[in-house]
């Protein structure tokens, strides 16, 4: 059988027109360090910390006045902020960015731990080059999750609109409140509007992938900038174990107990066979032809080569989430008194759902596994949620985003990937055909532990690239002109 060839995709992102304009920042350091000294936290919807969330509100319109002035900001919830620049033509499209202001909670255990205060936004460093630009760290809850690309589409905002500039297609920003605990009180709300007054857009950016250094076999060299062309879906079930218990003194040899060690230890195999999901097709079509040889050449045999790569995929915990519905018991209860069998065992269980599986095909796994050892399955709360839908990594939108990773990281790989965790833009489901999950930071497998762990922190170096990045997608998505004179 003849070794097909791979051919690399890369030359279809190549960078933009030059017409871009990078605007000179001033005071962005002490902005972004101060964004992350309210305590915007998301843990309980019932325990929103108004102060924090209003002093961030007032602290926005400060900081960004020609962004305030330009664009209309309607309230939704409670402090949910959904932005419009509007376009003066007839014709204009409709794109939206998202980015969350809410951040997750810092364990208290873990506080000696961090180099600098979660929430001081202090940073570490040196007024180094020699116009006096800064360079260092910035450390806080939120430097990499989310209030640098809150803030990085703010200074890009407010310097666009400082030179009057002119999107030619309509352009919104959902900023949420409650993205971490799921967004029912922020982005779903944004969501639901746009749905009630027939609004959809062209295209959608969020979070979700980030430029990944170091973590992906074959590349270990090289940034490539994962751009989550969908997102995986979710659903939590129940399972029980009802078998007679009794006394301590003269126990059966199944209870409820080993029935249901039994069933958790078969879980651990999986609930289905790994997969390459269409994100995953599209993630080996962008990056295989730039592995070395050999790996190109199990890359390029893939009908022959599928097990061996999937089985490659199997060791490590990033690899088992990407090809796998992810089955794990996140809670289990049994047990009153120790001289006592329970007669009752509960588990409840989460998986990860990859597209093409629906919830209820995951629920009959589950059942089915459960019934071998006498259980039975239910929902948990509700039927969860499928994977999104993919989006196209042919659409002009997407090759704009491309475009714009070379124009601001040009050694870096582009390439579609499925986003494992939730973001606000699954909300936004059904509202566009092309949703991307994407924050424009390089980050290597070390640093990633900094979202939602401790040290969380930012390279200012990689700040004023992630502004400059949005700075070239907005004029690129916009289509906008400056005016002459300017
Ligand atoms: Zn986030």
């Amino acid at each position: 059988m003849p070794l097909l060839n791979l051919e690399s995709v890369q030359g279809r992102y190549t960078p933009s027109t030059g017409t871009l304009e990078y605007p000179p920042l001033r005071g962005d350091l002490q902005r972004l360090q101060q964004s992350i000294t309210y305590k915007t936290i998301s843990q309980d919807p019932r325990m929103l910390d108004t102060t924090a969330f209003d002093g961030f509100g007032k602290f926005l319109r400060a900081s960004y006045p020609d962004l305030f002035a330009t664009l209309t900001v309607d309230t939704f919830s409670t402090h949910t902020y959904f932005l419009h620049w509007p376009s003066p033509s007839p014709e204009a499209k409709n794109y939206l960015f998202i980015a969350h202001q809410d951040v997750v909670p810092v364990d208290q255990k873990s506080l000696g731990q961090w180099h600098n205060p979660p929430f001081s936004g202090a940073f570490e460093g040196a007024s180094g080059d020699s116009e006096g630009a800064e360079i260092g760290y910035i450390y806080g809850r939120g430097t990499l999750d989310d209030k640098s690309s809150l803030m990085a589409l703010m200074e890009t905002l407010e310097s666009l609109a400082f030179q009057h500039f002119q999107p030619a297609h309509n352009l919104y920003f959902c900023l949420g409140q409650d993205e971490e605990i799921g967004g029912q009180a922020g982005a779903a709300l944004v969501a639901e509007h746009c749905h009630q007054t027939g609004l959809s857009f062209e295209a959608i950016l969020d979070e979700g992938g980030i430029i990944s250094t170091g973590s992906i076999p074959g590349l270990k060299q090289t940034p490539v900038a994962l751009i989550g062309t969908a997102e995986k879906g979710y659903l939590s079930v129940e399972v029980s174990f009802n078998i007679a218990g009794g006394h301590s003194s003269m126990p059966n040899s199944q209870t409820a107990i080993t029935q249901s060690a039994g069933f958790i230890n078969d879980l651990s195999e999986g609930l289905f066979e790994p997969q390459f999901s269409q994100p995953l097709n599209g993630f080996i079509d962008h990056l295989a032809p730039e592995m070395p040889w050999t790996l190109k050449t199990v890359f390029a045999n893939r009908f022959l080569t599928e097990p061996l790569l999937l089985s490659l995929y199997q060791k490590s915990h990033t690899g088992r989430a990407l090809t796998n519905n992810t089955a794990v018991v996140t809670i289990m209860a049994s047990g009153i008194k120790d001289n006592v069998v329970p007669a009752s065992a509960r588990v409840v269980c989460n998986t990860r759902i990859l597209p093409g599986t629906a919830p209820e095909d995951v629920l009959a796994r589950y059942q089915a596994l459960a019934a071998e050892y006498g259980g039975t399955v239910e929902a948990y709360q509700d039927m969860g949620s499928a994977a999104t839908n993919t989006s196209s990594t042919e659409s002009e939108d997407f090759m704009k985003l491309g475009q714009a990773v070379k124009e601001i990281f040009p050694e870096a790989l582009v390439s579609p990937y499925l986003t494992i965790g939730g973001t606000d833009s699954k909300n936004f489901e059904g509202l566009s055909k092309n949703i991307y999950r994407f924050l424009p930071m390089t980050l290597s497998p070390e640093e990633v532990g900094g979202i939602h762990g401790t040290n969380e922190r930012i390279d200012l170096e990689e700040y004023r690239k992630m502004v400059r990045w949005y700075t070239t997608l907005v004029q690129l998505w916009s289509e906008g002109e400056f005016p002459s004179d300017s």
